[in-house]
């Protein structure tokens, strides 16, 4: 008999939520992870009392009450509200684009006025559009200037864009630029959900939660003896890159990383803001996250006198660091899509999360996915 029912490759919020059900359901799970912490992306390290998002912000929201209240049961969230705000050449500007954005692009301070700006930029770009032939937009560039029109998208749109993905704007799927709503109230909440927030105390909370009472074994690489860690269990359960499980035998799969440049400084406050985005070309960095606003509020700020900071700087991935995001061109889907039925030939194996599915998934439905995995456990 093996020692473990499941091993479960990977301990971010898929791997963690799965052995958390599986545990419950009384399996015995183990779960690996490469790196020598817990938690995937949604780490936190703690500098100067502030929960620092190692990798990147990570702001929960979802308005599926059954999973925000699954998140809460472990660790009570806080009431952040994301309101990013953007810097172009110095001129700030409210997201999501909302009537404090065309307030500060156009001066109008009236729903209607700005409505009527909106539509006479989009009537043009579906103009140009019609006279091209092109009847669906065919990339981001043309959903981008069929949504908001073009000051929009030069000023907020296009620099952030390209700096993210490393590619022109007319070479990047639709789909991306739909997660940016538009609205006519002055309301700088980004997301539409009924719930989000922070965990109180950081994301680690969760996570050595949801492992609590389960094996874990850090520093340890699935693919540096794959016969040994598959001989543990009867059932696998995998988190990691679906092209690197499959021997990349159709090929790499690309992904986008980001590099991050840590600062503490001796200032209780430094940009007033959690979120910062630099929506130019020049500025190499497309945004600037000030960790402690995730956490404290109002005059709370400043109870701790430093502050940290990351700057963002995104980067093609390559072997040896941090794969973040899937890139969603035509290419890489379809080189998914052979992967996926691989997969999908190999139903004892459950492939879960950001890389197995090869889909820019945000926290909750990833939580929620590990959830309907779990259900027939
Ligand atoms: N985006 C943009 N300007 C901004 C912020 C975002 O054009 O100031 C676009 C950009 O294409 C980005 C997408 O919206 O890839 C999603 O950004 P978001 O910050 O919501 O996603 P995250 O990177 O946090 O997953």
């Amino acid at each position: 008999m093996k020692p473990y029912d499941y091993l479960i490759v990977g301990s971010g919020l898929f791997g963690a939520t799965f052995a958390y059900r599986a545990k419950q359901a009384g399996k015995r799970c183990l779960v690996i992870d490469k790196r020598p912490h817990s938690g995937g992306n949604v780490h936190c390290t703690c500098i100067e009392g502030i929960n620092v998002h190692q990798y990147g912000a990570h702001i929960f929201h979802t308005s599926d009450k059954t999973i925000w209240d699954f998140v809460n049961s472990f660790v009570p969230f806080n009431r952040y509200t994301n309101s990013p705000v953007a810097n172009y050449y110095g001129k700030l500007y409210n997201l999501p684009f909302n009537m404090n954005t065309f307030y500060q692009m156009w001066g109008v301070a009236e729903p209607e006025e700005a409505l009527k700006e909106i539509d006479k930029q989009r009537a043009e770009a579906q103009a140009a559009l019609a006279a091209a032939g092109v009847k669906e937009p065919r990339n981001l560039e043309e959903q981008a200037l069929l949504l908001v029109g073009r000051d929009i998208y030069e000023r907020l749109i296009k620099g952030y864009t390209e700096k993210q993905w490393g590619r022109d704007c007319r070479d990047l799927p639709a789909f991306i630029i739909r997660r940016l709503p538009v609205r006519f109230v002055f309301d700088n909440n980004y997301f539409n959900d009924k719930y989000q927030g922070i965990p109180e105390g950081g994301y680690n909370k969760l996570i050595d939660s949801l492992l609590k009472g389960i094996d874990v074994r850090l520093g340890a690489d699935f693919f540096e003896d794959r016969s040994f860690w598959e001989g543990l269990a009867d059932h696998l359960v995998y988190t990691g890159r679906i092209d690197e499980f499959y021997d990349y035998r159709f090929g790499k799969l690309s992904y986008r990383s980001v590099r991050f440049e840590t600062e503490t400084l001796d200032t209780p406050n430094y940009q007033g803001n959690a979120v910062v985005n630099y929506t130019d070309r020049e500025t190499p960095f497309t945004r600037i996250i000030e960790h402690k606003h995730f956490e404290s509020f109002g005059q709370a700020v400043y109870e701790n006198p430093r502050t940290v900071i990351s700057r963002e700087y995104p980067a093609e991935w390559r072997e040896g660091i941090e794969p973040f995001y899937p890139v969603n061109d035509a290419r890489n889907s379809d080189l998914y899509k052979q992967y996926q039925t691989l997969a999908q030939a190999e139903p004892g194996i459950i492939f879960g999360g950001r890389l197995a599915e090869y889909k820019y998934y945000d926290m909750a439905p990833v939580i929620g996915r590990a959830l309907s995995a779990s259900e027939s456990l």
